[in-house]
């Protein structure tokens, strides 16, 4: 029998990957980086965001900047210990697209490096700043040694995210994609009157009112076994409003800024709606070592 006739996540089971990409608050691209102040962190959020983790009892994927490894290193040592899920997010956030392939290939290996030596495991998964990728450049990921990237995400309307080519790649199920070893995980998005609509960022659970995007999110579950959340340190601190670069313009400060207070009592509401769907929670490096094992069975005809 072939691999790719029967392998897949488990039958009748749907699964939930809550993801952080770690980050601060001046790593965000519509801010210039050299007008902010790093002396002000919102960083304080990833503990937040640990806390409601430890008392639902859930794992989480996390996507680390190697240039915060150094700074962040007790609690990402924590984190792995713990059986979360530690991986790269590039070293500083800039863009993949910005970069050549071979730049990028250099972040990505710096980047993963400073990861492993701080944590004392292997870094498997990867996820671009900003979505922003290609498919010469997921090329890129797995030839520094990455095991699976969470990078694509379908929504088109975003100037800054890049489209990712899954040709070639066996379509597990819906937002899983193959290729031998390395798996890509897709960002949920919903498709709804021929639009896509984001039902997975932490700014929509921050600025979109929740009977909404109860409403949204709902309607996807309905729809897909895989749902991804992700979400950043920022979102989730209870740090004051840093100062922000003089000329940032009315729209940027609310985007940034606005909904904080209740994101986490969103999360929780989300969380609470997941198991009620009857979603798994798990981690990015779990599913894939399922998936690894499925077809390895299958092959080896067991
Ligand atoms: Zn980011």
């Amino acid at each position: 029998m072939s691999p790719q006739a029967t392998s897949g996540l488990p039958p009748g089971r749907s699964y939930a990957v809550l993801t952080m990409d770690v980050e601060d608050w001046y790593h965000l691209d519509y801010f210039a980086r050299d007008r902010c102040d790093p002396a002000h962190s919102l960083l304080d959020g990833l503990e937040t965001y640990r806390g409601i983790l430890t008392a639902q009892g859930l794992e989480s994927s996390f996507f680390v900047l190697g240039e915060l490894a150094d700074r962040l290193a007790t609690v990402l040592r924590e984190l792995a210990e713990a059986g979360h899920d530690v991986g790269s997010h590039g070293w500083d956030h800039r863009r993949p697209l910005t970069m050549s392939p071979a730049q990028l290939g250099e972040d990505l290996r710096r980047s993963k490096r400073e990861l492993e030596d701080t944590i004392q495991r292997p870094v498997l998964g990867y996820r671009a700043p900003c979505f922003s990728l290609d498919r010469a450049r997921l090329e890129e990921v797995r030839a520094a040694g990455h095991a699976y990237d969470s990078s694509r995400i379908d929504f088109g309307a975003h100037p800054l995210y890049g489209t990712l080519d899954m040709q070639g790649f066996e379509p597990v199920q819906d937002g899983v994609f193959r290729q031998g070893a390395f798996v890509e995980f897709e960002v949920s998005t919903l498709k709804l009157f021929g639009k896509r609509v984001p039902v997975s960022g932490g700014g929509y659970l921050r600025l979109i009112p929740w009977p909404l995007m109860r409403g949204l999110i709902g309607r996807y579950l309905a729809l897909h076994r895989l749902y991804v959340l992700y979400i950043h340190p920022f979102e989730l601190s209870l740090g004051a409003v840093p100062p922000l670069p003089s000329g940032t313009g009315r729209l940027t400060r609310y985007r940034f800024s606005a909904g904080r207070a209740k994101v986490g009592d969103r999360l929780q509401r989300l969380i609470a709606l997941l198991r009620h769907r009857g979603f798994e929670f798990t981690t990015f490096a779990r599913l894939r070592a399922g998936l690894a094992a499925t077809a390895a069975e299958i092959i080896q005809g067991t």
